[in-house]
């Protein structure tokens, strides 16, 4: 595969069509609001972020980066969107925070940037790829050895199917319709064998459940729908 080979671009299309709604936190990316709280505690329990250069691959309008930003951390932004790019670069400018966005690929930045990053997120993006073993392998590449990084998808079962199809774009209205395909999602024990193919160990895998009522989200052991997994690149 060729470095951009791995892009779907009506998924790109998708998200830069929604990109001036990135940061209203009761609009069309709420749910991504509401846990990053929750998921930046979890990273940093993990690993130190100020221990080296951050990568956030799929960074969208940029609401993981620019937490990670404020809490000390040298962050690079990474999307296909230009468009949530634009949004993000503004976002960063009012509020201060200090965020390197750029435009590509994770297999592009790969080929500039091997094992730059101490720390590599790649949260809630993998299933929007058009090969997510292809990502995996990149953002290894892209990590120093003995490096932390965080993968977070959706299982792919009915319950997921339930929750994150049916229920939070057709009842609750909760995302725009179309925003996940079924198909894409993936399993953790597929996920994690894209880990292992690419070299990296697994630490923890752990689920995130979100209660779209109260808004609340927690970190647990059910993995059901969404999940979170923690790898490391060996020294
Ligand atoms: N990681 C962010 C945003 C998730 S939305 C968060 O959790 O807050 C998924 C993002 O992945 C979108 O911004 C989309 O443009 C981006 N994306 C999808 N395919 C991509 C690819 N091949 N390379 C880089 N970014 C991609």
């Amino acid at each position: 595969m060729n470095d951009t080979a791995n892009v779907d671009t009506q998924e790109i299309e998708k998200f830069n069509a929604l990109a001036h709604r990135w940061w209203d936190k009761n609009g069309d990316f709420k749910t991504l609001h509401d846990i990053n709280p929750i998921r930046l505690d979890y990273i940093q329990q993990r690993t130190n972020l100020l221990a080296g250069p951050v990568v956030d691959i799929g960074c969208g309008g940029g609401v993981l980066s620019e937490a990670m930003a404020a809490a000390g951390a040298e962050v690079t932004g990474l999307d296909m969107a230009g468009k949530a790019l634009s949004v993000a670069r503004l976002h960063a400018l009012q509020s201060g925070t200090t965020v390197d966005y750029q435009e590509g690929t994770a297999e592009q930045l790969a080929t500039t940037h091997t094992a730059h990053f101490r720390s590599v997120t790649c949260l809630e993006m993998l299933e929007h790829v058009a090969s997510y073993p292809s990502t995996v392998a990149a953002c290894a590449a892209l990590t120093q050895p003995g490096g932390d990084l965080f993968f977070s998808t959706i299982n792919r079962n009915p319950k997921a199917y339930a929750l994150l199809i049916l229920g939070a774009e057709y009842v609750l209205n909760l995302l725009p319709r179309g925003t996940h395909d079924y198909q894409k999602f993936i399993k953790p024990s597929e996920l994690c064998t894209a880990i292992r193919a690419a070299g990296l160990e697994v630490q923890e895998i752990k689920g995130m459940t979100y209660n779209p009522f109260t808004r609340a989200c927690r970190i647990g052991d059910d993995v059901g729908a969404n999940y979170l997994v923690h790898a490391k690149k060996p020294l």
